[in-house]
Parts: structure tokens; C-alpha cells; sequence
């Protein structure tokens, strides 16, 4: 059956074919390590790691960078806000990125870049594209992409620059404008006075990268010149990912991605979760919520990545309460022996997944396989199994002992507990850890939290 996928170049649904047989080459954007990502940066990679998990289902041999963007505009800016150097405030970012990465049960990329180790690499393909003729230094110093020498130029937003020419004449310092801004882009920083102490000294002169020359030259240097999908965000399709097929092509000559696959965005009351609009949710906020991460990742899973979804705690709510169903059910079929997956419900799981990741019908064929009567407990087990290295539930990680309900009582009184030690009261955390024991429970504190269990 073959794989199709949407490709947003040819704005068309294409029969997914790798460069090199079986083998796939995937570059995913990663995050720009300044704060904690919010959930709608999660659906970015839970779809990446969605589409990884279905390749390799597929029997694909899948080579996964992402890059962590710890040199910046807002990195430099917040860094210096708070005294701290550059490494030491981007590590602290980076370590917490990758904690919720493992929460998310999103399987770790073959390697994560740091564009500060790729500074060379950047020099080195800026310098091609001054030689080439692509690129200019300014009078201060900075290169500059010149983007009317690219005749091709806005064919993955799909605009000629002659209906631009009003704009795009100017030069844009910022990593960040719309498409009616389309204008020659920064390559090379120099330094100046809001850089402080973050700067290279380079045969480009003192100064930094531009936002968008980092993933061009950390996906060449450990993926070659041609790769065969790169993923992101609908956002970063402009001026991002423009950019860098820009770059990249004008640089070695060769066609940069084949298949560009993005996500649409996950929405807040009709408008995009972002940092700026003050919309978001982190994954620490849900979780205060009583909703788990895998949760989070079953509810986007409804809907098909390519659409947007609106989140709201009620619905993502309700697939806590599917999920939990979920495990109940693998939960009754856990200890039987090996059983074989059952190939009529993995061909139409296979044959959903290749109609270009069709997760809302996924998850049904998975519903229907764990009602059907007609399957043996341990067929079904093996099929739920095989079907959850594509979802990533973890049911593999379910154990047999059911988790205990916790009383709404006793949740109140740990929250109440959780108030007073705040506040240092350690008299009143005492009293209402008392009271938690006498209702027969035991609260202990750990990281990030504390955990219930029955006495
Ligand atoms: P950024 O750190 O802003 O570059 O974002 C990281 C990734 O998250 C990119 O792939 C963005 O396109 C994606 N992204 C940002 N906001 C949202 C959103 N609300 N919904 C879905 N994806 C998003
Ligand atoms: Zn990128």
C-alpha cells in the first residue's frame, strides 16, 4: 500500500517515495530555547514524532535531526535580562525541553543541534551564497540575502516577487515578518550593543547568525544537501522555511526537501496559542489540570494534523477520560500470553495511517478492535500493542495494578497542603497531611508534585 502525504510544496497529495530506498531522511524545527514551549509547540513535534513512528511502522528506516535554537534574537534578549550568560540561561531551556519530550513519549531525534556548534557550518554556506552572488554585505557590516537574484523565491508560500515589488525592495533585520514583508533577509548579524558579550569573531566579520541560516546549515551538515521530508509548524512556513530552501538551494544547487509536510495550529478560542497573544498552556498547566501528557496527545489525535483544533479543557478532558478507558481495557487483556496481531484490523489501521496520517480514523479502527468480541484476548493484546508504536500511549508501560480513584476529598486536601507549604505554613501541612491519613491515605512529596497512595 503505497504511503501518500500532503506535500505543502506541491500543495497536492503525493505518493511518499524516499531518495534512498527505505530509508528516510527527516528534519523537524526544533525549539528556540528562551522559555518553555507551549502546548501548541507540542503539537509541532507530537506530529513529527507521529509521522516518524508511522514510517518506521511501515518498515521505513527513518534518520531524525531536530535543531535547538539557543542563539537568537529572544535568547540573547532574555539571557541578558537576567545576568545570565547565554549557555547557562539556553541549558537550563534545553534540559527542561527534553524532560517534557520524554513525558510526551516522543521518540528522542537521532541527535539534537545546537546551532552555537554549527557556527562554522553557518560561515561557510553564508560565504557560498556571497560568492555565488545570492548575498551582499550591508554598510554595517551584516549579509544580507538578496532574494530578487532567486528566480524562485516564495514557491513554498506560493507568491512571484513581481506581485511584491512594492516591498521587496527593503532589508529585514528581524528573523520574524509576514509575507507582504518579503524583503532581503539577514544571514549574518553584526554585532552591536544589544548583543552584550554574544558574538563570533568570523571571516563574516563580529557577529552572529540570522535565525533562519541555523537550520539550513545544521540539516546539510548531518542530513546532505537533499532531504528527503522537513516538518513544522504552518507559521514557520513564512518566512522560515522560504528561507531556508532560499539558502540551501542557492548554496549547494540541489533541490533542499522533497516532501514539506506542517501542521496546522492548535487554537485557543478562534485565535493561535502563542507566547505573545498570552493564550498558552505549558504541559506543567495541564498537568495541574489532571490531564497527562499522553492525553494531551490522544486528544490531537481527533483531529487530522492538517486542521486546525480548538483546545479547550473540557474537551482534552475528555480524552483524559477515553484514555484511562483505554488502559482498562488493555489492562483486561495484560496477562495473557503471546498472542498475533490480527492482519485484517493492521491493514486498515495501515491503510488510514497512508491516506496521509488519518489519525481520527486510526483511533476509531482502535476502538473497534477493542470491542470486538470476536478476537482473542491475546490477539487483541498483540494488535493493540503493534497499533500503540505508531499512537505512542505507552501501553507497554501500563501495569496491571489498577491506579487508585483518589476521593475529591482528599484531592482537596493535598491541594490545600500543596497551598500551605508554599506559603512555608508547615504547621498546617502537617495538620492536613493528618487529616489525609485519617480519610486511610498517605500523601508523599515528590519532584514536581506529590503522589497518593492507600494505607
Ligand atoms: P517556535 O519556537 O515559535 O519556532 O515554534 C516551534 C514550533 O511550534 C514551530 O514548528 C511552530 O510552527 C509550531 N507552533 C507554534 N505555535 C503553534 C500552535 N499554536 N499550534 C501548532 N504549532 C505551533
Ligand atoms: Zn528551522
Amino acid at each position: 500500500m503505497a504511503l501518500n502525504l500532503y506535500n505543502s510544496l506541491s500543495r497536492s497529495n503525493e505518493i511518499f517515495k524516499p531518495i534512498e530506498e527505505n530509508q528516510v531522511t527527516l528534519y523537524t524545527c526544533g525549539p528556540t530555547v528562551y522559555n518553555y514551549p507551549h502546548i501548541g509547540n507540542y503539537r509541532a513535534y507530537i506530529f513529527g514524532d507521529m509521522l516518524k513512528r508511522t514510517l518506521s511502522y511501515l518498515g521505513y528506516k527513518v534518520k531524525h535531526i531536530m535543531n535547538i535554537t539557543d542563539i537568537d534574537d529572544k535568547t540573547i534578549r532574555d539571557s541578558i535580562a537576567q545576568e545570565k550568560t547565554l549557555a547557562e540561561f539556553t541549558e537550563f531551556y534545553t534540559e527542561e525541553f527534553y524532560k517534557d519530550v520524554d513525558s510526551l513519549n516522543i521518540i528522542r531525534a537521532e541527535k539534537y543541534t545546537k546551532a552555537t556548534d554549527y557556527i562554522d557550518e553557518m560561515v561557510t554556506m553564508i560565504e557560498a551564497l556571497i560568492e555565488k552572488g545570492f548575498a551582499y554585505k550591508s554598510e554595517d557590516g551584516s549579509v544580507y540575502f538578496d532574494i530578487a537574484k532567486d528566480a524562485e523565491y516564495g514557491k513554498l508560500s506560493h507568491f512571484t516577487l513581481s506581485d511584491l515589488k512594492e516591498n521587496a525592495k527593503g532589508r529585514m533585520a528581524n528573523d520574524e515578518y509576514d509575507k507582504e514583508n518579503a524583503q532581503d533577509f539577514a544571514l549574518w548579524k553584526s554585532w552591536d550593543e544589544n548583543d552584550g558579550e554574544v558574538f563570533w569573531e568570523t571571516p563574516l566579520g563580529k557577529g552572529r547568525p540570522g535565525w533562519h541560516i541555523e537550520c539550513s546549515a545544521m540539516s546539510t551538515a548531518e542530513l546532505g544537501d537533499t532531504i528527503d521530508i522537513h516538518t513544522g509548524g504552518v507559521d514557520n512556513m513564512f518566512p522560515h522555511h522560504e528561507n531556508e530552501i532560499a539558502q540551501s538551494e542557492c548554496a549547494t544547487g540541489h533541490p533542499f526537501v522533497k516532501y514539506w509536510m506542517h501542521n496546522e495550529h492548535l487554537m485557543v478560542d478562534g485565535k493561535k496559542m502563542s507566547k505573545s497573544l498570552g493564550n498558552f498552556y505549558t504541559l506543567r498547566d495541564i498537568d495541574k489540570l489532571g490531564i497527562t501528557p499522553q492525553a494531551f496527545r490522544y486528544w490531537l489525535y481527533t483531529g487530522n494534523y492538517d486542521t486546525k483544533v480548538n483546545f479547550t479543557i473540557e474537551a482534552v478532558s475528555g480524552a483524559q477520560t477515553a484514555l484511562e478507558r483505554l488502559y482498562s481495557a488493555y489492562r483486561e487483556v495484560l496477562d495473557t500470553d503471546n498472542g498475533i496481531i490480527n492482519t485484517e484490523y493492521k491493514d486498515r489501521f495501515t491503510e488510514v495511517l497512508s491516506d496521509n496520517l488519518n489519525t481520527p480514523k486510526a483511533v476509531a479502527i482502535l476502538w473497534e478492535l477493542v470491542k470486538d468480541t470476536d478476537i482473542s484476548s491475546s490477539d487483541k493484546k498483540a494488535t493493540m500493542l503493534d497499533f500503540d508504536r505508531v499512537f505512542g500511549f505507552g501501553l507497554d508501560k501500563v501495569s496491571a495494578e489498577k491506579p487508585i480513584e483518589i476521593p475529591v476529598e482528599v484531592s482537596a486536601l493535598a491541594d490545600a497542603r500543596t497551598a500551605a507549604r508554599n506559603e512555608k505554613n508547615w504547621a498546617k501541612s502537617d495538620e492536613l497531611r493528618d487529616q489525609i491519613k485519617e480519610l486511610g491515605y498517605e500523601i508523599k512529596d515528590v519532584e514536581g508534585g506529590y503522589k497518593i497512595t492507600k494505607t
